[in-house]
């Protein structure tokens, strides 16, 4: 095997799409992306275009989750119906779609869980991060999910003690919704292992911290001791120090990695944290016909605004490994002056603030001179004038969150990607 002395071994099955020495140029190539989230939907609907490509999507589950909504949605399980749809609606014109968890990667093919082998010429890696419970779990059927939604929605309002563990942007989200709708005596704890949103500015650090005091929610310095584990259980919460915290409900919203564990065993293709090691084009440096995008060892944080930029580098590799070329697009990352997310929501009915630093010099030049130039008069069609809480300053206010999370973001997302779940409101934009 090319993949070296540690790469699985070929199995015994009958593969009857096995790859031919060569390809007539009539023939399709199979381009084969594991992974169905932003990173693979990108890939494909740029790939999909390509004369003599042949696109399959792998995916894990069988419905079409807009997890990005899921603070909301586990604050408020009746409207997880509105963010889940099924595969049906939202496929892309052209792609081929297997369902299933891969499991395994051979020279030439992946296999799935169920044993089924899908051949590859081309491989595209977009499996994204994992994070218990905020995103569904591999390969879970879409009636665990909206059961294990109910069941934490219906904890938390009934909690008195809940545990949010991490302080990034999705916990810092998350807090502020579960202490939007859990019993006003409740404890709502979020246990923060450095500065809250420490990715972020100083000045942006300070104003989360200042929305968690002033909504009571107490802030405890802390690494969680062992695996992320979610619950909507009583429970203990350890922590490395040796202190331990009893919840109702633990919500872990920070990332264990990408979900590459499957390419373990192939010597090369990841890094110590699970990530994808790639060349300047986005490569594998140690397999030549696969590509990474969104879980690739880049310095570029999970973002569309990232991702975006990474699926087309990719499919334009993709087209010149196609054409039998080496290939030839360098990868730049895309919005380099974005080091972190821009629009930071507390909650959804709670706080929100941009980061002008984030933006784009031209609108984050309009955003700080407010009223009437902000958002630009060319906007007020979808966003009325000084919806950002008062002029000559950073953006910042509650109705901010409101309006970027029950108007912007559905009707922004519903446009490009995702199309099929359910009614897409209300959700969120962070980045
Ligand atoms: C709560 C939350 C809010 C966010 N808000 C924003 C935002 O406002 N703006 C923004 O730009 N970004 C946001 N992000 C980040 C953004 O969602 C991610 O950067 C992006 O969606 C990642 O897309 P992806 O396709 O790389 O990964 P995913 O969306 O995780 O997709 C990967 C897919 O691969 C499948 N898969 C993985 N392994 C296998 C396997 N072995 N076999 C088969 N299938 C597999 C999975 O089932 C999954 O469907 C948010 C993230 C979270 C968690």
């Amino acid at each position: 095997s090319h993949f070296g002395s540690r790469a699985p071994k070929a199995t015994t099955r009958s593969r009857p799409h096995r790859r031919r020495a060569s390809l007539s140029p009539s023939m399709a190539q199979r381009v084969v992306i594991i992974g169905g989230g932003n990173s693979g939907i990108i890939t494909a609907q740029e790939v999909v275009k390509q004369k003599g490509a042949s696109v399959t999507i792998i995916q894990a589950e069988e419905f079409n989750e807009w997890y990005i909504a899921s603070p909301y949605c586990l604050t408020r399980p009746e409207t997880h119906s509105k963010h889940v749809g099924s595969m049906d609606k939202s496929k892309i014109k052209g792609v081929t779609y297997e369902f299933g968890v891969v499991t395994q990667l051979n020279p030439e093919d992946v296999v799935l869980k169920s044993g089924k082998s899908v051949p590859f010429d081309v491989l595209v890696l977009a499996v994204g991060f994992s994070m218990p419970i905020i995103k569904p779990a591999l390969g879970q059927s879409w009636q665990e999910r909206s059961l294990e939604v109910q069941a934490y929605g219906k904890a938390i309002k009934a909690a008195k003690t809940v545990v949010v563990v991490g302080s990034g942007p999705v916990g810092v989200e998350m807090v502020c919704d579960v202490k939007e709708v859990a019993p006003k005596d409740c404890r709502v704890v979020l246990v923060s292992r450095g500065a809250v949103l420490s990715g972020s500015s100083e000045k942006i650090q300070q104003k989360a911290e200042g929305v968690l005091k002033q909504q009571g929610v107490e802030v405890v310095q802390g690494e969680l001791a062992g695996e992320a584990v979610a619950s909507a259980t009583r429970t203990t919460v350890n922590l490395k120090d040796g202190n331990s915290l009893e919840a109702d409900v633990v919500l872990p919203c920070f990332t264990s990695g990408f979900q590459t564990g499957f390419l373990a065993s192939v010597q090369g293709l990841t890094d110590e944290r699970g990530r994808v090691v790639v060349n300047e084009f986005l490569q594998c440096a140690a397999q030549p016909k696969i590509f990474a995008v969104g879980c690739a060892n880049l310095n570029e944080f999970s973002g569309i605004a990232k991702i975006e930029p990474q699926a087309k580098t990719v499919a334009a590799n993709v087209k010149c490994a196609l054409a039998g070329k080496p290939p030839a697009k360098k990868h730049k990352e895309g919005n380099s002056f974005m080091k972190a997310p821009p629009l930071q929501i507390m909650g959804h009915d709670t706080w929100a603030f941009m980061d002008p630093a984030n933006l784009p010099p031209p609108v984050a030049c309009c955003a700080r001179i407010g009223f009437p130039c902000c958002p630009l008069p060319c906007c007020w069609c979808c966003c009325p004038p000084c919806c950002c809480g008062g002029p000559c300053q950073d953006p910042e206010s509650r109705g901010l969150a409101s309006f970027m999370t029950h108007t912007a973001t559905p009707k922004l997302m519903n446009m490009r990607m995702h199309k099929g779940a359910g009614e897409l409101a209300p959700a969120q934009m962070q980045m």
